[in-house]
């Protein structure tokens, strides 16, 4: 059946109102089906999508969901809303099909897609793998929870193009059909654990993503990650690994200080590791994984190599927002789980004063003990967070609150000295203190951008904060 005979004039369902769950709404609409989007939101909390929804003319409710939703052919969950909740499960119960957006999206593009996924690393990968392709002169959109929904991006895909999808557990879990031609797991690290049962439930979810591929397409996998068990994966993909620390019979790896190929029997060098232009050791192996995807995409390496030199890594990553006072301010607010800020103190080479917190994931904090000794200088807590953190952390490392960001600039700005990094990396949530991760961030930034506007000396400059 094709995309627009499963669309065309059936009830589509939306639960989610946000980026995705719009863009989905859109599609339905314009392939001739009937979409119904559903929120619990308010109507003021929601009031930018509404004005959308009823420019097109679309139906809708929030405020709850009603049962109207059951009348549907079909529904699409947006991944910002949780399987568990109650609509969701009289949806199944009614025997309802009940998809994903991506799967969705997937239905209406006509070229290939390149899927990443994993725990850490998939917005820098895609957005790399992305810039590879474009430059091997392949027809690409780059999109997925990239804040560019793969509903908008497919049908702008054409036959000999590729769709780069980064694809979150969320979405993976609700996907029938969706069948990349290069997929990758990039790392499996425990996160998310406020919606999954359990670490093992979110790794099989991740391992849908090899679901529908056949032995012409390839799965992707890190050999160094100990997590990503080959045996739970059900797929007939062949299978193609990237090592960011030793060399490996084939794939993409370390060897020397080389990143070097050998895909097909053909052996080669694709870059001096010194001349990727984005940092640390998590770097290379977003690089490593890339550049496969890229070579199997039929990209040389000197163009990836070209890539490699110039990309300059993804906003609120371990982002360089600037010195002041010989004190140097990363942002990577994105760090969003304990093994992302692990691997950000391992790229740090400086005394680092730490600022983290937030809203709690449920996973555990005791891995930064090993990461941070001798490296942390002092830790600046913020946000709900803070109590849990502090049972795990405060023993080993000098531990001060703040009630704000601002409060927690200036006290990291105080414990650091002239050639310290000042690092914001929350291994948490945002959503108690920020509208989301890139509101952290950039609250962090104008923060910083005002003190190095007004630089003034050390010991004047702290006098009444907090
Ligand atoms: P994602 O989209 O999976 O959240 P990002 O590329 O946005 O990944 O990076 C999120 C955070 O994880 C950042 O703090 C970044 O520095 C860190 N990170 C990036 N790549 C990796 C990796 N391969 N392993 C661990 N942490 C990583």
């Amino acid at each position: 059946m094709s995309a627009q005979e499963k669309v065309h004039n059936r009830k589509v369902g939306i639960i989610g109102m946000a980026r995705s769950g719009l863009a989905a709404a859109k599609l339905v609409l314009q392939s001739g089906g009937m979409p119904f989007v559903s929120d619990n939101g308010s109507r003021e909390a929601l009031a930018t999508s509404l004005a959308q929804l009823e420019e097109l003319g679309i139906a809708y409710e929030c405020g709850g969901h009603t049962d109207r939703l059951l009348e549907s052919d079909f529904c699409i969950l947006s991944p910002g809303v949780p399987q568990t909740i109650p609509m969701v499960q009289k949806i199944k119960e009614k025997g309802i099909p009940i998809f994903s957006e991506i799967e969705l999206a997937s239905w209406f593009c006509r070229g290939k897609i390149l899927a990443v996924t994993g725990s850490n690393g998939k917005t820098t990968t895609t957005t790399l793998a992305g810039e590879m392709l474009k430059e091997g002169g392949i027809p690409v959109e780059v999109c997925g929870n990239i804040g560019y929904p793969f509903s908008d991006a497919a049908p702008k895909v054409p036959e000999n193009g590729f769709a780069v999808v980064e694809a979150s557990s969320f979405q993976l879990e609700l996907i029938e059909s969706f069948k990349p031609h290069i997929a990758m797991i990039l790392n499996l690290t425990p996160d998310h654990l406020d919606r999954y049962l359990d670490f093992e439930d979110y790794k099989a979810a991740k391992y849908r993503i090899a679901d529908n591929m056949s032995v012409t397409d390839h799965l992707i996998l890190n050999a160094g990650d100990p997590e990503t068990d080959i045996s739970k994966i059900k797929t007939d993909a062949t299978l193609d690994y990237f090592a960011a620390h030793r060399p490996l019979p084939a794939g993409v790896f370390k060897r020397g200080e080389s990143l070097v190929g050998s895909v097909g029997g053909k052996e080669f060098k694709i870059i001096d590791i010194a001349g990727i232009r984005i940092p640390g050791p998590h770097n290379l192996q977003n690089s490593a994984a890339a550049a496969l995807a890229a070579i199997l995409a039929g990209v040389s390496p000197e163009k990836i190599a070209a890539v490699l030199e110039k990309f300059p890594g993804v906003e609120h990553r371990l982002e360089d927002v600037g010195t002041v006072a010989g004190i140097k301010f990363i942002n990577d607010s994105k760090a969003t789980n304990v093994d992302s800020v692990c691997y950000a103190l391992l790229s740090m080479k400086t005394p680092v004063v730490l600022i983290a917190g937030g809203r709690d994931k449920g996973g555990a904090y005791d891995p930064l003990i090993e990461k941070g000794r001798g490296k942390i200088k002092e830790i600046i807590l913020i946000g709900e967070a803070r109590e849990k953190i502090f049972r795990a952390l405060g023993k080993t490392f000098a531990v001060e609150f703040a009630e704000s960001m601002e409060a927690a600039v200036q006290k990291a700005f105080t414990a650091a000295s002239p050639g310290d990094t000042v690092l914001l990396s929350p291994a948490c949530s945002s959503f108690d203190m920020f509208d989301n991760y890139e509101h952290r961030g950039k609250t962090f930034k104008e923060i910083v951008a005002r003190m190095r506007s007004s630089e003034r000396p050390r010991d004047t400059r702290m006098q009444g904060v907090d």
